[in-house]
């Protein structure tokens, strides 16, 4: 059976969804891999590694004769038109909102499985999209904040003087902000932050990192089953509102990370709190794609709001893709090797498996997934 690694069309992915390592993984497993030439250009894998490490290097035309197409973003309707009906092809789909999308590959015949569906349990862990790419979010977004702050983060003491440490103020401590709030210590700047759960109160002090959050008792009960944020009442929203704008009106560098599962992203900086901070401030909006944390930050820009530099890069883990390749390409195969029989060493697809069942989105010419219009095909 044939993996086809297919070349990203979109000219903002870097991304690749194999590594010269998970080439041999896959050749183990029993597939043929062919690499769509120039596949691992901007993550810094020339074709001739791939080749190295067992693939045969392709193109387009090779799309037919492919059982499993692995790609870093949804496959466009060209693409889709390419492949033969029956493949497999796993993604990050983006599925939520592009229902059309995902009724093509339907039409298509293809078994489309969303990387980003796959459930938070330990099996998975290894599997987890999310995880793998958020924490190179994270420590990119402190990168990118000191690329563009005219002023160095550490403290300096030389003998023509003291440059002081920089501020960073982190919202949102899931695993973006963490890597954040580790990535800013690193770097010998003075870091707090703040979260809606309050789990993560500890993991933000282990960190170094001072906690900035009103603690009452919807606070100490605002975490779901699943480990993830709430929506806070209008009353919690106001108070923490204040505690933050004192808070970031002394800080260089505010970094925002909050999203609530299938809801908008919470509004947390406004153009007030901009306003307080010293000119030449930064704002890193990671959630910018999904509406966006910071009044004023525009997706795909660096925009200056009230004297301070909004930064709304688009796709983040793309902008470190050599790195962020690595470990998509880990998380795919991991995933892909649960689908192929020990025995055999063929794929025995098994849409009662749990994993299959969270991420698959259509199979058989039927959109299968439940939130996105069971049997509509
Ligand atoms: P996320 O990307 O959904 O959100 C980022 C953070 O923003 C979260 O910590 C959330 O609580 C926070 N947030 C939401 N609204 C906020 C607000 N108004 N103010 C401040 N912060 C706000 O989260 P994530 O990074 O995917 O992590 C969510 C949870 O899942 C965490 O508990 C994490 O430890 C857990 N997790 C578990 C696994 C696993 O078990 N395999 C893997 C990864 C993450």
């Amino acid at each position: 059976e044939i993996v086809f690694v297919a070349k990203e069309t979109d000219p903002n992915e870097g991304r690749v969804a194999a590594s010269p390592d998970t080439v041999k993984k896959l050749k183990g497993l029993g597939f043929d891999v062919v690499v769509e030439a120039g596949a691992g250009f901007l993550s810094r894998i020339p074709d001739a590694e791939f080749e190295k490490s067992g693939a045969r290097i392709g193109t387009t035309a090779d799309y037919r004769a492919a059982d499993v197409v692995l790609k870093v973003r949804r496959p466009t309707s060209v693409e889709i038109a390419g492949y033969r009906s029956g493949a497999i092809v796993i993604a990050i789909m983006d599925p939520y909102g592009n229902e059309a999308a995902i009724a093509d590959m339907a039409n298509a015949g293809l078994t489309a499985f969303a990387m980003e569906l796959m459930p938070r349990i330990t099996r998975a862990q290894s599997m987890d999209v999310l995880s793998s790419q958020a924490n190179l979010a994270g420590y990119q977004a402190v990168i990118d904040a000191a690329y563009e702050y005219d002023r160095a983060l550490p403290m300096m003491m030389t003998a023509a003087g003291t440059v002081p440490a920089a501020k960073v103020f982190v919202m949102g401590a899931g695993v973006a902000g963490l890597q954040a709030i580790a990535t800013a210590r690193r770097l010998g700047a003075v870091v707090s932050a703040t979260d809606v759960r309050p789990a993560a109160k500890e993991q933000v002090a282990s960190l170094g990192a001072k906690f900035i959050a009103v603690e009452d008792d919807e606070f100490k009960a605002a975490e779901t089953a699943g480990g993830y944020a709430k929506e806070m009442s209008k009353d919690y929203q106001a108070k923490q509102a204040a505690l933050v704008a004192e808070h970031i009106a002394k800080q260089d560098i505010v970094i925002t990370t909050a999203l609530i599962p299938g809801r908008p992203a919470p509004r947390l900086v406004t153009r007030e709190m901009l306003k307080s901070m010293k000119p030449g401030s930064i704002a890193v909006d990671l959630a910018v794609e999904r509406g966006g944390n910071v009044e004023g930050a525009e997706a795909g820009k660096v925009a200056e709001v009230e004297g301070v530099k909004v930064i709304g890069h688009l796709n983040v883990p793309g902008r470190i893709a050599a790195s962020a390749s690595g470990l998509y390409a880990k998380n795919l195969v991991t995933f892909l090797e649960t689908m192929v029989s020990k025995e055999t060493k063929a794929l025995a697809l098994n849409m009662e498996d749990e994993l299959v069942k969270a991420t698959a989105l259509t199979h058989g010419g039927q959109v299968v997934h439940p939130n996105f219009g069971a049997s509509k095909g």
